[in-house]
């Protein structure tokens, strides 16, 4: 990449994200997002353009966003056939009748939409394929099988999220437990409650 170019590189099998090339990495269908400042006269600012390439037979190959979303929604299903588990930076985004919405989180500044279709998966039932699923740091409560509390808590902008708590694992339905795991604010102020 040129020195006004940054960007970074996804190994579909993995879903890592690395900013530096690896040789190990350059496996086939490596995703490659690459960022550029583009300056925009309308605005009088720059803006930050990403493209995306896919390594392709030893090519990197320009494809749109979309294109990438359904190639790393493919991959999510080898993952998750492999590993039992949602990929990581992964949760569940929304059920649908006949797909389920994933949302993949690369860091703040980029994210990939996934659908997984009911054909995707042999036409299994979708709530036998997610539920079946181990529970994964950071993935959303639906994946959290079993009895347990919950309550809804009030967040700092009015909007209410559910604090569960299974066993000894806690959820939450906020942001900042979705994307980057761990306890938040929520989960630790029920923790002081109960
Ligand atoms: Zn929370």
């Amino acid at each position: 990449m040129e020195s006004d170019q940054w960007g970074g590189y996804i190994s579909p099998e993995t879903f890592e994200y690395s900013k530096k090339l690896k040789n190990k990495d350059l496996g086939e269908n490596t995703i490659v997002l690459r960022k550029s400042k583009e300056f925009i006269e309308d605005i009088d600012r720059d803006i930050v353009k990403t493209e995306y390439f896919v390594l392709m037979g030893n090519k990197f190959k320009q494809q749109n966003k979309n294109w990438i979303k359904s190639l790393m929604a493919e991959f999510a299903i080898e993952y998750i056939d492999e590993h039992k588990c949602l990929p990581p930076k992964t949760n569940i985004k929304k059920t649908y009748k006949t797909s389920v919405r994933l949302l993949y989180v690369v860091d703040k500044y980029d994210s990939f939409e996934m659908t997984i279709k009911k054909d995707m998966i042999g036409n299994k039932s979708l709530d036998d394929y997610f539920n079946g699923l181990q529970y994964v740091k950071s993935s959303s409560p639906k994946s959290v099988k079993g009895d347990g509390k919950s309550w809804e808590v009030k967040g700092s902008k009015g909007k209410v999220y559910v604090v569960k708590k299974i066993g000894d694992k806690w959820t939450c339905t906020c942001p900042s437990f979705i994307y980057r795991g761990g306890q938040c604010k929520h989960i630790i102020a029920k923790q002081a409650e109960v």
